[in-house]
């Protein structure tokens, strides 16, 4: 497309290169009666005026624009094609990082990536590379014909243009660095305006809208200030431009009317000069736009490519296997962990297995460790080798993929899409909303099929932003439906009934036990009642395993869960006598 594009750029130019040849034979012509062509001396006539000037001024003006539809056509086109392949490139990557990645940068980061920066090369890439090519075109053939005419009338004119090339080189270096500070100040901008619409009801709680406000104000003020020096530059590189345009205008009357008065240049000739520097003009005048515009490109490009170039962290090894007919057996051996950027461990020396099919309750303070804990297991973060085994493997030798499908997870945030009941549910099963009994099935066996019922759309019900907001209890629910849709080897709840009343706890709780018999299971929760009667309870204290058995051995055993247990019993009756 880049190639035809040139084409017809080229043809454009040409033809528009005759035009001020035309000019001088009709002014010669005036002046003397006869017009010189080609060496051959003839009658400036009516037949002339037509055969020789108005049919190929037309047949000049219908190509040109045919030629101008054809490279518009082809370099928009390409620039259009470039963008959207970029944009696939850029979410392609984008959902390949790990979960590190987006800790570090903000979702309005992201945002202003995907929307600002893309056109920013989208039009760099159209425009610009058409604005490139016309100037170098145009311009060599331009200069080439004026040479022709006169070569000392040429250089005259070319020495303002050397100045204006060298300014806007240094005032283009400038641009550039203000517009990276211009995009910097947008994605603020950008990452605070998406935090404080999804805190709103937060922010409305604490009656902070005013300091909101203000904490906008200042982050908007940051941003007009980079958008005014960046666009101080731009004027100036534009009046520069105008400036030396207009400088060689002077060049070109001065001496050039001085070469007619000494009758080495006619009328028409001077005329046709002019003719080939206007034709110049516009090329040059878009050298400051170019510089503009590339200055622009070039610093989004970069942060694209910033976007495109990082590694997600955690990934296969190259010689990684998939995890084959998964049992849900899980060993933790010594398994010591830190985060990437913490300063001390999160979990020491935990050792002790989870057998295949076995129920495991995990408890422990908040900030014990137990997300991570999990984390680790969804190989969210790197593990040093050994640490964690799956029915007998080294988790990292094992492919993410075949990892993850080896569990199904509900996580303790809840996320929802905007979308229909039946299509969160169904995400857990690849998205297949056909087997509507099956979605029922798991809503049922979650406790949140009546509540779905009493929606007005059921489970064609549109949750989120565009549609209904449903409870912190119902959320849950409809979670933990999406990840018993998965019938996984292994399912993990963090912290996944918390939100709802005893009795529908004791129901999921019911639930889970029979449809998960066989099947490992690992409950995250803070209520002992929660886990009480599960196979195995994990108690963390500190990252640390204090002790692992089940209710009755920890009870005796553990001086920590026995003083939580008895806290929370402590608290129920509490409860229970102020009611
Ligand atoms: P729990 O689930 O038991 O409440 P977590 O596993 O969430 O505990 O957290 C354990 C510790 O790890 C806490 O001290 C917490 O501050 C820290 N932590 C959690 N996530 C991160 C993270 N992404 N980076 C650094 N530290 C973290």
């Amino acid at each position: 497309m880049l190639l035809l594009g040139m084409a017809a750029l080229f043809m454009v130019d040409f033809l528009q290169l005759i035009i001020p040849n035309l000019y001088q034979m009709v002014i010669n012509g005036m002046n003397r009666g006869v017009v010189e062509v080609n060496g051959q001396i003839l009658a400036f006539d009516l037949t002339f005026l037509l055969d020789r000037i108005c049919m190929p001024m037309v047949g000049i003006i219908l190509a040109i624009v045919f030629g101008r539809f054809l490279w518009r056509a082809m370099f928009f086109g390409a620039a259009i094609r470039v963008e959207a392949q970029l944009r696939n490139e850029m979410f392609d990557n984008a959902r390949r990082l790990s979960c590190e990645y987006y800790q570090v940068n903000k979702v309005g980061n992201l945002m202003s990536l995907f929307t600002n920066d893309l056109d920013t090369v989208q039009e760099c890439f159209g425009w610009g590379i058409m604005m490139f090519l016309d100037t170098l075109l145009m311009g060599v053939l331009a200069i080439v014909k004026m040479w022709r005419m006169d070569s000392v009338l040429t250089l005259l004119s070319l020495i303002p243009m050397a100045f204006l090339l060298a300014s806007a080189t240094v005032v283009g270096r400038y641009m550039m660095m203000k517009w990276d500070v211009r995009q910097e100040a947008f994605s603020k901008l950008s990452d605070f305006s998406q935090e404080s619409f999804s805190g709103i009801a937060v922010i409305k709680a604490f009656v902070k809208e005013a300091k909101e406000l203000i904490a906008f104000k200042c982050l908007n003020l940051e941003n007009e200030k980079a958008n005014i020096d960046h666009t101080r530059a731009s004027v100036l590189l534009r009046i520069l431009v105008t400036m030396f345009v207009e400088s060689v205008i002077c060049v070109i009357l001065g001496y050039g009317g001085y070469l007619v008065f000494q009758g080495r240049f006619n009328a028409g000739e001077l005329v046709e000069f002019i003719g080939y520097f206007n034709a110049v003009v516009w090329p040059i005048m878009a050298v400051s736009e170019l510089i503009d515009m590339t200055s622009r490109g070039k610093a989004s490009l970069e942060r694209i490519s910033e976007l495109l170039d990082a590694e997600p962290v955690v990934r296969d090894r190259q010689d990684a296997a998939d995890l084959i007919n998964p049992q849900g057996e899980i060993r933790f051996q010594s398994l010591t962990f830190r985060y990437p950027d913490g300063e001390q461990n999160v979990l020491t020396d935990i050792t002790v297995e989870i057998g295949a099919g076995e129920q495991v309750g995990l408890v422990g303070k908040t900030g014990a460790g137990k997300t991570t804990l999990v984390d680790l297991l969804l190989r969210i973060y790197n593990v040093e080798d050994g640490m964690i085994l799956l029915d007998g493997k080294d988790i990292n030798s094992l492919t993410i993929e075949s990892v993850r499908n080896a569990f199904a997870y509900v996580p303790q945030d809840n996320f929802l899409f905007s979308d229909t009941i039946a299509r969160n549910i169904a995400f857990g099963n690849n998205g297949d909303v056909s087997d509507m009994e099956k979605i029922e099935l798991a809503a049922q066996m979650a406790d949140v099929n009546d509540n779905i019922r009493e929606f007005s759309s059921g489970f064609e019900t549109v949750l989120g932003e565009r549609g209904i907001t449903v409870s912190g209890g119902q959320k849950q629910r409809i979670s933990i439906a999406r990840a018993l849709m998965k019938d996984a080897p292994v399912l993990i709840l963090d912290d996944s009934v918390s939100a709802v009343d005893s009795k529908t706890e004791k129901a999921i709780l019911q639930n889970l036990r029979q449809i998960r018999k066989g099947k490992t299971t690992i409950l995250i929760a803070h209520r002992i009642s929660t886990i009480q009667q599960m196979d195995k309870i994990l108690y963390l204290e500190n990252g640390h395993l204090a002790a692992a058995g089940n209710h009755l051995q920890l009870m005796e055993s553990c001086a920590g869960y026995r003083r939580m247990v008895e806290l929370q019993q402590l608290e129920e009756e509490g409860g229970e006598n102020h009611v």
